[in-house]
């Protein structure tokens, strides 16, 4: 079973998903860290972000991992090509890069095809942009979360300072996910947008676990 669960950066994807996949005993994955990671690489080997073809090779080579805790179903780390980047893909820096990587289209065709591979080797909670309408088209379970513009730059710097990665500026991180939802919302490629049969919830001022709930109950009936 694949539930899928898109929406805007910040709107408690990460979150729910992970608590979501625990509950019901599923996997979980981040397709975002996937993008980050492909950012994170073509940085450090001074790739332009506009080469499309470049950052597809990337994308195609490379090998992003995940890594588990024993016997925890919900992966922490993540790693290209055997380098820990868990946390090196959460920076400002790497919230500018993965835009433009992620509109490249040979980037797109690489990993939508490593996250079906994946997600069709068992039970999996995904997270993404394009689950739901391009990855798993045909999910049990489509989820589009939201939550207002204020609330998810709240929890971007909250969850920053849990990472232990440190305070960031709210006004940066409000610009800086307004900017990205413009740019996922209009790229011509996989447009972020809700799939025709996704349920929609807006998390502002819910509690995050009714939320978790909900979900976990669309998946058992
Ligand atoms: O979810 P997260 O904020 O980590 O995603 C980082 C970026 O990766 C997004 O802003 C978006 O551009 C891209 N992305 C995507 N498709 C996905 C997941 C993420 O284009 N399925």
């Amino acid at each position: 079973m694949i539930i899928a669960i898109d929406g805007p950066s910040g709107a408690g994807k990460s979150t729910v998903a992970k608590a979501v996949a625990k509950k019901l005993d599923f996997s979980c994955l981040d397709t975002g860290a996937m993008y980050r990671a492909v950012a994170w690489q073509a940085l450090s080997d001074g790739v332009a972000l506009d080469d499309e073809e470049a950052l597809g090779r990337i994308a195609c080579e490379k090998n992003i991992e995940f890594g588990h805790a024993d016997g925890d179903p919900v992966p922490k780390r993540v790693f290209i090509d055997g380098i820990e980047v868990t946390e090196a893909i959460r920076t400002a820096e790497i919230d500018k890069a993965v835009s433009p990587v992620s509109a490249a289209k040979p980037v797109r065709e690489a990993l939508v095809a490593q996250q079906q591979r994946i997600g069709r080797a068992g039970n999996y909670v995904v997270e993404g942009r394009d689950i739901g309408t391009v990855v798993f088209p045909e999910a049990e379970v489509k989820v589009f979360l939201t939550a207002s513009d204020e609330e998810r730059a709240h929890r971007r710097v909250r969850q920053n300072v849990d990472r232990g990665i440190g305070s960031i500026d709210y006004g940066e991180v409000l610009a800086d996910l307004q900017r990205r939802d413009e740019h996922d919302s209009t790229r011509a490629t996989s447009p972020l947008k809700p799939a025709d049969d996704a349920v929609h919830i807006d998390s502002t001022g819910s509690y995050i676990e009714d939320v978790i709930e909900r979900i976990c109950e669309m998946a058992r009936n």
